[in-house]
Order: C-alpha cells, then sequence, then structure tokens
C-alpha cells in the first residue's frame, strides 16, 4: 500500500465549513471490506449543496465528498473484488455520510460497487457519474411506462444541466424526439448538438399553469421540481409518464389531481441513492453501450480538485454545462 495519497477534507468549526487538500494514509480511511485506487469522481449537485454547506447533506465530520467515483479495486476482504477489478460507486450516502470519491484511494463497502463495463473507460464512466445514471433511471422508467419513439415528444427540463444532458442525448440516441428546457439560451446550439429537436425557455416553463393544458408530452425527465413540473404534468398527454428526479428549481409541487383523474398521467419517482445494485448494474450495462460517446466527450470537462469549491458555487448556480469529472491525481 502506498504511503500517502491526497483527499479534498471538509471539516466543522465554530466558522462553520472548510475544506482543504489533505494529505491522509490507509490509517486515516473508513472500515469497509474494499480499497479503491480511484481514477475519477465527478461533480453532482448534491456535491455543491455538500462542498456549499447547504441543506446539511454532509452528516458528519470531518468529511471527504464526493457522492461518485470509479477506479480500480488495490484490495479486498470480499469474494466478490479482487484487486485490479474495475469498479464504479455511486450514492449509497457516499460523500454525505461515508467517505466519497475527492481522494485518490477510498475505503468502501462491497455490496455497494458496481463492476464498470467492458469497454467504458474510467474517465467515460464519470463523465457519466450519478447525473448520467439518474438519466438512464429515468429513461428506463419512461420505457416501463410504455412511451415509445412514435408516442410523442418527451420533454427533458433543466437540460443543459447534468442529468438533462445526458437524458437529452440518450432519448434523441433512440429515436426519441427530445425538447429541452433551458434557461440558458445560449446553450441551445449544445442542447441541439446532443439531440434536441428544439428548445423552449425556462421562463415560459416556470409560469404557472391551468390545471390542464394543451396535450403536449408524451414523456418527460423532469430535474426541476416546482412549478416547472407542475406545468410539465400539466401538459402531459393522456397516458403519458413524467419521471420525476430533481429539484434543481424547487422542493415544492403546485399542482393539482386533474393530470392524473382526467388524463391516467403517471408521476414516477427516481432515485439513483438507494436503487438495488442488480439495477444499477444492468443501467451502467445499458449505459455504456447506448450513450454516444462522442456526445459524452462533449458534455464532460476535467478538473482538478483544487477548483471544486469554486464549481460547487457555480453548480448552485445552475451555471455548471454539461458534467464536470473530478481527477483527484491533479
Ligand atoms: P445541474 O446543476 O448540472 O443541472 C440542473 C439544471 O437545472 C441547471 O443546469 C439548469 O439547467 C436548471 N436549473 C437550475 N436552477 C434552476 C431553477 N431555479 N429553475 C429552473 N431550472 C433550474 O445538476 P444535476 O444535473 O447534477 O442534477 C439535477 C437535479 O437532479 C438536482 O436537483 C439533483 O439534486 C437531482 N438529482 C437527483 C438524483 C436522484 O437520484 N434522484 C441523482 C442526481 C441528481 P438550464 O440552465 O438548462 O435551465
Amino acid at each position: 500500500m502506498s504511503s500517502s495519497f491526497r483527499a479534498l477534507v471538509v471539516r466543522e468549526s465554530d466558522e462553520g465549513i472548510s475544506s482543504s487538500i489533505e494529505d491522509l494514509t490507509d490509517d486515516d480511511l473508513p472500515d469497509g471490506d474494499v480499497t479503491v485506487d480511484i481514477e475519477y469522481s465527478s461533480l453532482n449537485y448534491k456535491d455543491g449543496m455538500a462542498l456549499g454547506g447547504r441543506n446539511r447533506i454532509i452528516r458528519s465530520f470531518p468529511m471527504v465528498p464526493g457522492v461518485d467515483f470509479t477506479g480500480t479495486v488495490a484490495a479486498s476482504d470480499d469474494d466478490r473484488w479482487a484487486p485490479g477489478d474495475p469498479v464504479i460507486l455511486t450514492g449509497w450516502g457516499v460523500g454525505e455520510r461515508h467517505w466519497g470519491g475527492y481522494s485518490e484511494r477510498q475505503r468502501t463497502r462491497a455490496d455497494w460497487l458496481v463492476r464498470r463495463p467492458e469497454g467504458l473507460s474510467a474517465k467515460a464512466a464519470m463523465g457519466i457519474g450519478t447525473a448520467g445514471l439518474t438519466a438512464m433511471l429515468c429513461l428506463i422508467e419512461l420505457e416501463a411506462g410504455g412511451v415509445r419513439p412514435d408516442s410523442g415528444p418527451v420533454v427533458v427540463t433543466g437540460a443543459a444541466g447534468g442529468v438533462g444532458s445526458v437524458a437529452v442525448s440518450l432519448l434523441a440516441a433512440h429515436g426519441y424526439e427530445v425538447v429541452a428546457v433551458t434557461g440558458r439560451d445560449e446553450q441551445r446550439p449544445y442542447l441541439e448538438s446532443l439531440g434536441a429537436s428544439r428548445c423552449l425557455g425556462r421562463a415560459e416553463m416556470s409560469q404557472p399553469p391551468r390545471p390542464l393544458e394543451t396535450e403536449t408530452w408524451a414523456g418527460a425527465v423532469d430535474t426541476v421540481g416546482s412549478t416547472m413540473l407542475a406545468r410539465v404534468l400539466a401538459q402531459t398527454a393522456y397516458d403519458g409518464v413524467v419521471a420525476a428526479c430533481g429539484l434543481a428549481g424547487g422542493v415544492d409541487l403546485p399542482t393539482t389531481v386533474m393530470p392524473f383523474i382526467l388524463r391516467g398521467v403517471r408521476l414516477q419517482g427516481v432515485d439513483s441513492v438507494m436503487i438495488p445494485v442488480e439495477r444499477r448494474q444492468a443501467a451502467w450495462e445499458r449505459l455504456a453501450a447506448e450513450l454516444p460517446s462522442e456526445q459524452l466527450d462533449e458534455m464532460a470537462q476535467i478538473v482538478p480538485l483544487s477548483e471544486l469549491p469554486a464549481r460547487a458555487e457555480s453548480i448552485l448556480q445552475g451555471q455548471v454545462r454539461g458534467r464536470v469529472v473530478v481527477d483527484p491525481h491533479r
């Protein structure tokens, strides 16, 4: 085992929370049955909240944030994993209750790992990350609800963000007509390059809706919540499915029952944190096979640990485009 490695550590004091890059050793790592040499982590909205000290995302200090990572197994006390195995970890409270990915090395639980699919590089895996996994879980829910490419347009809200970008790309790759909602007009060409057939402005979609509006969407991937989700529901066509996974615009949902009782609209919640490992593995296999790799390159940028505090602020401001991959070795 190597002597020391770098990690971003968040500590709490009377003045609040602060983060700094520290040198740690294996003795500092938490208990667990698998030690992973991390290649990449990523920045998700929840990491932004953790680093920004918002919503009490971090539940114990000191904390190494980072809700996901990928790397190779360095040591394992569990039969399922052997040194050299490529693994991915997302969710399970990692980066919140348990130490996470903003480190060159981490110790974790064998039960929480999935195998990185063959052909998916470490960089691509974290280009996808928790956000991309969540987008795939949304697609799976739309499919399970019977929304097919010929059912009609699918709307994606918060489209230029991480979940939104992957959702646009995945849906378009499957032949869906994708309409992207964005608050950033300058990102329209980017969204069209990912496969959006057209874009709608955030302001327009944030207006409080009437209980029912013109049936427009066969399905939806909503990362925003609040009034925008209510508007999407009011515009969803008969038998449509809305996959709700995010709260970038707020946690409330000012809707009525009308879309549900008059149009049979289904509102499907999507959670990536606690879903069983078999469903994660299946979703990752699909991501490796179905997400266009050139678009993944376009939506991902790589940053060192030292840039994370600034990027965390940007993601909370809705200013990050696509995905931010974190290289803990830089
Ligand atoms: P990002 O910040 O990358 O994307 C969010 C996007 O939402 C922004 O880029 C912006 O898109 C839009 N947005 C931001 N603020 C507002 C606002 N006030 N009103 C309307 N739109 C807004 O975050 P992620 O993609 O990583 O995450 C998106 C959401 O999904 C978050 O709420 C996150 O917590 C949640 N999430 C949930 C998971 C789950 O398991 N359920 C897993 C991962 C994420 P644009 O500029 O295009 O309008």
